[in-house]
């Protein structure tokens, strides 16, 4: 469980001596095999709000807790083993691969960061995974400019179940791709968070993706949580008017954008 306790993030605005409240007094808590949605526009607080909960960012005020531990006081190996049970994976996925490195070390290096198995056991945790992301095996020996947008984003999805993580947090994870290769990720993460029971926050600025993906909307908008709702399939849960906004200017899709 997750659970954030009144959080604020304050940065300095750039050439000036203004403070801007990026994340402004937030508090939610995610349950265990939930899959969460948060959506709001850019410059929202989205980003840093995931960054906060994954501790890379360390809060200006209060808290995040997992498992009741609080993430920004972790040190050494609480804090090792905190980083792999929460795995961020972001929108730049050519980006977030190392260029020298081969899909096969990509993938290996949290195994042999975090789990220390035998060279076999390694070998078949990677076919595995490369299995599940529905990739071919040939392509272990590629690196990443050599694999196409799609294939990027599977292999970093794979690189963070090496990791046997309990929670996924998505930050823009599918916006650039195709609408068909988005169509298989967001199946695939569906089919992930149900067969594994995994734990997901997906951030996303589409409110249509959420409303695919999440059994939860979080709406953000200037730092805030502005709505929250569980999502039956019914929009009529929503009743903030900038979220009722948001769903007008989908509605001519809703329901087919990504059938
Ligand atoms: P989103 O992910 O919703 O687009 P961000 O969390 O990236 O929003 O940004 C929220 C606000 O915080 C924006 O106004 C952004 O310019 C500002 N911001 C983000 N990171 C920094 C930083 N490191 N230094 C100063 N301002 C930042």
């Amino acid at each position: 469980m997750i659970k954030v306790n009144n959080l604020s993030k304050e940065f300095h605005e750039q050439g000036t001596r203004n403070e801007l409240l990026a994340v402004d007094h937030v508090d939610f808590t995610i349950q265990d095999g939930s899959f969460c949605a948060l959506v709001g526009e850019s410059g929202s607080g989205k980003s840093t709000l995931a960054q906060l909960m994954c501790g890379l960012l360390a809060p200006s005020s209060g808290e995040v807790l997992f498992e009741g531990k609080n993430i920004a006081l972790c040190r050494g190996k609480q804090k090792q083993v905190l980083r792999s049970k929460i795995q961020l994976i972001l929108q730049d996925g050519k980006g977030a691969m190392d260029p020298r490195f081969t899909v096969y070390q990509i993938i290996a290096e949290p195994i042999r960061n975090f789990r220390k198995l035998t060279k076999k056991k390694e070998e078949r945790e990677i076919n595995d995974l490369l299995t599940m992301m529905e990739l071919p095996e040939e392509i272990k020996l590629r690196k990443a400019h050599e694999l196409s947008g799609g294939q990027q984003k599977r292999v970093c999805i794979a690189r963070a179940l090496a990791a046997q993580p309990d929670v996924l947090i998505f930050d823009e994870a599918v916006s650039g791709l195709d609408v068909l290769v988005r169509k298989h990720i967001l199946d695939l993460l569906k089919r992930l968070h149900q067969e594994r029971k995994m734990t997901c926050f997906f951030i996303t600025h589409d409110l249509d993706i959420a409303l695919y993906l999440a059994d939860r909307v979080m709406v953000m908008r200037c730092g805030k949580i502005i709505e929250d709702r569980t999502f039956h399939g019914s929009t009529d849960c929503f009743t903030h008017p900038y979220t009722k906004l948001l769903l007008h200017s989908i509605a001519p899709y809703l329901g087919q954008t990504i059938q």
